[in-house]
């Protein structure tokens, strides 16, 4: 899997609904551990795989709120029970240069797997449970740029326009 690489805004990748994990193999890991290097390399917070074109519902998550390197692993999570709103500004290593402020709610109880197979839950809120919730929606092909105002995203349509292109352009 050394060839995985972040695919942009206009890749059909990024649409799809992903698949639940079934095992977690040294594939899975491997993926993970790709996963955890790439969102590095971008500094990023957070990177889903199907933003590596991989359709499987695992994302990697480093809030970096804490010193040094604190890489988290979330696989087949679940959302329950949110709860008010907050508004935040996100970004997305797929829509890069592409930063709006989005509406989600502000906290939601969740439950994942770790790459151990442990099951992980707790209340989620504050910027990791933004990053979750952003990194889900990938799993069902969803982008933080659709839930811009139809004013935003008039703002916001050469640019998307631009990275189709590119997109375009990587993949052919
Ligand atoms: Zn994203």
């Amino acid at each position: 899997m050394a060839s995985l690489r972040i695919r942009i805004y206009g890749d059909p990748c990024l649409r799809e609904v992903a698949e639940p994990v079934d095992e977690i193999d040294d594939e899975i890991k491997e993926l993970a551990a790709d996963m955890i290097e790439i969102m590095y390399e971008n500094s990023g917070i957070g990177l889903a795989a199907p933003q590596v074109g991989i359709g499987k519902r695992l994302f990697v998550a480093d809030t970096q709120e804490q010193e040094g390197p604190n890489p988290m692993v979330f696989i087949n999570p679940s959302i329950r029970n949110q709860s008010g709103t907050s508004t935040m500004e996100e970004g997305c290593l797929s829509i890069p240069d592409v930063r709006e402020d989005v509406k989600r709610a502000e906290s939601f109880d969740l439950e994942a797997l770790d790459l151990e197979g442990n099951v992980v839950r707790f209340r989620a809120d504050g910027l990791l449970g933004r990053v979750i919730l952003h990194e889900v929606d990938h799993f069902e092909g969803k982008l933080f740029v659709d839930y811009l105002s139809p004013v935003k995203k008039i703002m916001v349509k050469d640019q998307l326009r631009a990275l189709e292109k590119e997109s375009l352009a990587a993949s052919s």
